[in-house]
């Protein structure tokens, strides 16, 4: 198992997204990485990696089933923003997938699904990098509250950095509308998580914000966001 490598004693959650970004890009250069799935907290972060004049490369997390307003809103950021957008980490197609674990995998095992086409390629994408700016926040959903803006993932073997964590949803919205980022159009009918078309339905305004995520079932997280945080603040 490994262990977290020393940082400098920062009181991280005091800082602001943008001093975490900042100071991360100091500490790690190149080998800091942005991974990104085209929701509004990916809008916020391309946004500001760019405004602050930060050269961090974007990791795709895509599993071939976004819908097609994802990657509408992956082309138009990259159209404004001009990202360094990495190789797809390797994933085997749907279509295989049917053949080697049996038809819609996502109905019969979603955790097994999310293990194929989430966990692996990311943990393969990550090997280059010791750190992984990632846009989760506290208040999305209970199996978030606890999310430290810098945590060691033993399970990545990278720190974990969440510059967004204590942003709510309405900060996320009021600072793409001031910025006039390009943004996920689904958030506009009712979407307010967006993951694979399978497993993603609108929430009513009264639901938590992932409820939508794999409506019905006892699952609340892809599994990539799992982990138990070591050190950081
Ligand atoms: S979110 Fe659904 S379709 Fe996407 S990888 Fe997970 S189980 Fe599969």
């Amino acid at each position: 198992m490994a262990s977290a490598p020393p940082l400098p004693e920062l009181d991280f959650d005091a800082m602001s997204a943008e001093d975490v970004l900042g100071w991360a890009y100091a500490e790690f250069g190149d080998r800091l990485c942005l991974t990104c799935s085209w929701q509004k907290q990916s809008s916020v972060l391309v946004h500001m990696v760019a405004e602050l004049g930060l050269d961090i490369p974007v990791i795709e997390l895509d599993t071939h089933l976004f819908f097609r307003e994802s990657y509408e809103t992956r082309d138009r950021l990259i159209e404004r923003y001009g990202l360094r957008l990495l190789p797809p980490p390797e994933l085997i197609t749907v279509a295989e997938q049917h053949r080697q674990e049996g038809p819609n995998l996502w109905e019969t095992d979603p955790d097994r699904c999310c293990h194929i086409r989430k966990v692996e390629p990311l943990l393969k994408a990550l090997e280059p990098y010791e750190a992984w700016i990632s846009g989760i926040r506290r208040d999305q959903s209970p199996s978030r509250a606890t999310t430290a803006k810098v945590q060691w993932s033993e399970r990545y073997d990278v720190w974990k950095l969440h510059p967004l964590a204590d942003w709510d949803e309405k900060r996320v919205w009021a600072y793409i509308t001031v910025n006039e980022i390009p943004y996920n159009p689904l958030h506009d009918v009712g979407f307010r998580s967006i993951g694979c078309i399978p497993c993603t339905r609108p929430t009513r305004p009264e639901e938590e914000e992932r409820a939508g995520r794999w409506a019905g079932s006892d699952k609340l997280e892809c599994g990539i966001h799992l982990d138990t945080p070591v050190g950081g603040q």
